[in-house]
């Protein structure tokens, strides 16, 4: 195997590429695709692109790590679609991909990386979905087909999916996929595949299993790993000492003094999760929890009400936050130090992205020193310690409340409801500004949309009174 280490976020003089390397021009891409990334504002790969993409493009089977949110989705979509021919009506690429979630995401951006080609069809294969609808959609046929391991056996035991032509297999969050018990099924869909093809594995972490995974079907894969480093001064990292009867309320201290618009708080275990969400609603403070046991409309809303900045606290285990690209986070609370020293980077590697400045904040006890110690080891400094004291509520000051509210419109897709029907609703039939409207997600049978805190009930009357898409809807305050 041979290994192409590179530093995430080296500093322009230690980085190996001369200034403009990372410009996707250099890159054996048609002009089309070249026009599309320009528009999308992809101006220069992101080192997980910079790094992959030159192989990937030149036909080799690749593993490559890189944390969330560092753009493997975009390295794994453009060799795909090179080795596509979108006149021959066969599914062509296969992506696989943990959770249903995760699956449109990608789907999201093939579509969007795709937009130059009309004609090629993406679909999404996951559980949780009716199976007739799939089958019609398979029906029409498509070129690209993302989905869980599950169903995508499920498809190929009925027959309803043949991959004879496949040419690219692409193994998305291969260490999560592990995680939640997928290897054997991911064995059987690789059977189904034809053994010449390109096949792509990326990992937010590179445990022993997604190694030997990757031994039993790839050839000759080339290593591509991006060791985390922080760029400084953006990730500002700060230690506070607890004894264990403080760490949850120290949480809602840190809250109210930083006052961050949006925190994800990373426990070790769902009952600290589910405590500690307890802990911060008692306090006023908008947290919800993400857990596994959520159903998928549970969860849809919790992330929905998190990324539209209704939620102002995400807490989660680090199997639950794994891979969900979310933007914007000023804060990453380490409510547990993990005994992982590498999955600690990774979570405060959350924070401060782009080119966005971000806090982390840990709290740790004296037992925790040991694992603070390999944490300082790996990171290559000492970490910067605060007192708890110094957490100043200010007398008087309002609890931290998110700036926007939730309303759920029931009626989603199957209603062919679509944003501009609800932005429509709420500025040219109610009257409220453009700016008190934030975010608007249509999903299958929901439409939720953030509305400015101020105008929240007002925005509910009008709704339920109201219409959208020229018929009456209900609408409630999540
Ligand atoms: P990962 O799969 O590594 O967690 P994603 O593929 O979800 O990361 O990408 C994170 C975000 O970065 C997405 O919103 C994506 O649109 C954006 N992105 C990816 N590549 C680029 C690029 N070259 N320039 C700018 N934005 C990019
Ligand atoms: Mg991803």
């Amino acid at each position: 195997m041979t290994r192409t280490e590179s530093t995430g976020a080296a500093t322009p003089a230690q980085s190996p590429l001369p200034a403009d390397a990372s410009s996707f021009a250099h890159l054996p891409l048609p002009p089309t695709m070249q026009a599309t990334l320009q528009q999308l504002g992809y101006l220069s790969m992101t080192p997980i692109q910079a790094a992959s993409l030159p192989l990937s493009l030149a036909g080799r089977d690749l593993i490559a790590q890189a944390k969330t949110g560092s753009g493997k989705t975009a390295a794994f979509t453009l060799p795909l679609l090179a080795n596509l021919n979108p006149r021959r009506f066969a599914v062509q690429a296969l992506v696989l991909c943990p959770t249903r979630e995760l699956a449109d995401q990608v789907t999201q951006e093939i579509r969007r990386l795709a937009r130059s080609e009309d004609n090629i069809k993406t679909l999404t294969l996951c559980g949780g979905a009716p199976i007739r609808n799939q089958l019609a959609s398979l029906a029409h046929g498509a070129h690209i087909v993302v989905g869980t391991p599950g169903r995508i056996l499920d498809h190929l035991s009925r027959d309803t999916l043949s991959l004879d032509a496949l040419n690219t297999l692409v193994l998305d969050e291969a260490d999560r996929m592990l995680d939640m018990g997928f290897a054997e099924d991911i064995a059987q869909v690789v059977q189904a595949c034809p053994k010449n093809r390109q096949t792509l594995l990326f990992s937010a972490t590179y445990p022993d299993g997604v190694a030997s995974l990757a031994g039993r079907f790839m050839r000759d894969p080339q290593e591509v790993k991006l060791t985390e480093r922080h760029a400084a001064g953006k990730i500002r990292q700060r230690f506070y000492e607890v004894n264990e009867s403080e760490r949850l309320h120290a949480v809602g201290q840190l809250l109210n003094h930083f006052r961050p618009g949006s925190t994800l708080a990373f426990c070790n275990t769902k009952q600290q999760c589910r405590d500690l969400v307890a802990v911060l609603q008692s306090q006023g403070i908008a947290a919800l929890e993400l857990h596994g046991d959520l159903d998928q409309r549970e969860r849809d809303q919790v992330l929905v009400q998190f990324s539209n900045r209704s939620c102002s606290v995400l807490v989660a285990t680090d199997v639950a936050a794994r891979g969900l690209d979310i933007a914007q986070l000023e804060a990453v609370i380490n409510v547990d130090i993990t005994p992982d020293a590498e999955v600690h980077v990774h979570r405060v590697g959350r924070t401060g992205r782009a080119d966005e400045e971000g806090w982390a904040f840990s709290l740790a006890s004296m037992e925790d020193m040991g694992r603070v110690g390999r944490i300082e080891q790996l990171q290559g400094s000492p970490s910067v310690w605060h007192p708890l004291s110094e957490l100043t509520d200010k007398p008087g000051a309002e609890p931290l409340h998110p700036p926007m509210v939730t309303l759920q419109i029931l009626g989603g897709r199957k209603e062919k409801i679509r944003p501009g029907d609800v932005l429509g609703a709420l500025t040219k039939d109610l009257g409220f500004a453009g700016s008190l409207i934030g975010k608007i997600n249509v999903n299958e049978f929901s439409t939720y949309v953030a509305v400015d805190r101020s105008v929240a009930d007002q925005a509910l009357r009008g709704l339920n009174a109201g219409k959208v898409k020229g018929k009456s809807v209900k609408v409630r305050r999540l």
